[in-house]
């Protein structure tokens, strides 16, 4: 994996033996026990085990934070041996930490949820850095001249991605970024697909606008191509969409978000499915492609994620599958009630039976597990705590609600326990302009709101006193 092929001497290959040992029990571990657990339980545990608590880490019962910057090697044989990538390592924290290992699992674990085949996660510090390590091993110069590239992405997505594709890769770069108007028309999608093509990529449900499509298809067309299908998968969470196991071959995940509800700190991963489609013609990527990304190509960016970061997004991950529950209850409350507000002109939520992609989201938005829990006992459908909505009157009326918020949070953010709210023209989309909003479908006067797990009937009341103060405006 380093690159070059390394002299094994015996002394070497004695670690290496050793190691292997240790990699097929834990291949056994996970098949055989890791696997067969419910979402919970992995969500709670991960990989961290009793044994290896005992073994490593004094007992304690959470995954140790690793501050330290490298590992120390018992000899020359073990350091050539592990900086070869030959065994399992922890060489350089910028390569590889115990901390982020278990993060990395852990996700690895929960996109790959009822998934046949296997998956791996590169863990990274934000989303941004995820979206960019993701799609920068297709977007290599494949001969010496450098060739047109382009690939094609769905236009509904987070502004710092419109930004990431449009100034980075497009005017920076010259690589060419075709966006999707209409993700749901798969003639579109195809229309845009040419030998120069290196991946499709989407984002589902789409920050802010709520844009879905069908994952299934999509797939299916970019593997026709011999693309892969990359999606942004932040709004769902695993706890409710698993894009792998509908053929996707890549996730990204701006971890920051939902997955770290509390609200501490910025991370993110890449989660892919080992033998994913490309028409690069690179086996190490095919075969195992976040972990190649991370021993190689992150090795020499260095977008790592900092250890402490790790254990406390952990630490916010084990109960991810009951808070997406219920943050998607409060926010179908909160939409029902905006939907039928006179102030309100609009309101874009998936779990809303009007919304025109309902029908599509419902195929694919599932509460995991939940025909396994107590209250359900049934498949049920959950579309998330993030929606939008558009204010009757303009900007004007719209700033004037916005400012008399008192609950709830006037923030750029989203995913928090707590509710949140911006208006995305003048914070996330802010950047891309009036022709790129429009693009994207941002009007001046939507908000974005992030319903948390407080009372809902508390945040209806103050959605209700802001809506009344800004009709008097
Ligand atoms: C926030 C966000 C990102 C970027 O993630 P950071 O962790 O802020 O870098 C990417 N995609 C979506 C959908 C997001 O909401």
């Amino acid at each position: 994996m380093s690159g070059n092929e390394v002299h094994i001497t015996s002394g070497m290959q004695e670690y290496i033996d050793k190691n292997n040992k240790y990699l097929a029990e834990r291949a056994e571990y996970i098949e055989k026990t890791v696997k067969k657990w419910k979402f919970d339980t992995i969500a709670v545990h991960g990989l961290y085990s009793v044994t290896d608590a005992l073994k490593d880490y004094q007992g304690s019962i959470i995954e140790p934070i690793f501050m330290s910057t490298s590992q120390a090697y018992t000899d020359s044989d073990e350091m050539a041996a592990a900086l070869a990538y030959k065994i399992p390592t922890w060489c350089y924290s910028r390569i590889a930490n115990p901390s982020t290992y278990y993060y990395e699992w852990t996700l690895a674990l929960l996109e790959g949820y009822g998934f046949d085949g296997a998956t791996s996660c590169c863990s990274t510090s934000s989303g941004m850095a995820a979206i960019m390590t993701a799609v920068q091993p297709f977007l290599q110069v494949l001969t010496k001249a450098v060739e047109p590239r382009n690939f094609v992405a769905t236009a509904q997505c987070y502004g710092g991605t419109f930004q990431q594709f449009t100034v980075r890769l497009m005017q920076e770069r010259n690589i060419e970024c075709r966006w999707v108007r209409d993700a749901t028309n798969l003639d579109e999608w195809a229309s845009k697909i040419d030998k120069n093509t290196r991946f499709l990529y989407g984002e589902l449900p789409s920050n802010p606008q709520l844009g879905f499509f069908d994952i299934e298809a999509v797939a299916d067309l970019a593997h026709s191509h011999n693309l892969p299908l990359i999606c942004d998968s932040t709004v769902a969470t695993p706890a409710l969409l698993r894009p792998i196991c509908h053929g996707a071959d890549i996730v990204v995940q701006s971890v920051t978000k939902s997955l770290t509800s509390s609200g501490f700190g910025i991370c993110g991963a890449v989660i892919a499915r080992k033998n994913l489609v490309t028409n690069i013609d690179d086996d190490t990527l095919k075969e195992d492609f976040s972990l190649a990304i991370k021993y190689m190509q992150n090795r020499d960016f260095g977008p790592n994620l900092h250890p402490l970061q790790a254990v406390m997004t952990l630490n916010d991950m084990r109960t991810i599958r009951s808070k997406m529950d219920l943050m998607s209850r409060n926010t179908e409350k909160v939409a029902e009630y905006l939907a039928s507000h006179p102030g309100i002109e609009s309101v874009q939520y998936l779990g809303l039976k009007s919304h025109p992609l309902h029908e599509l989201a419902a195929r694919y938005m599932w509460l995991v597990d939940s025909e396994f829990d107590d209250q359900y006992q049934r498949p049920i459908n959950r579309y998330g705590h993030l929606m939008s909505f558009c204010v009757k009157g303009g900007v004007e009326k719209t700033r004037k609600f916005f400012d008399n918020l008192q609950r709830i949070w006037r923030a750029t953010d989203l995913g928090r326990i707590k509710s949140v709210a911006t208006i995305p023209a003048i914070s996330t989309h802010q950047q891309q302009g009036e022709e790129g909003r429009a693009l994207a479908g941002i009007p001046a006067n939507m908000v974005r709101l992030c319903v948390g797990a407080e009372h809902p009937t508390d945040i209806i009341a103050d959605l209700d006193q802001a809506l009344h103060a800004a009709k008097g405006a």
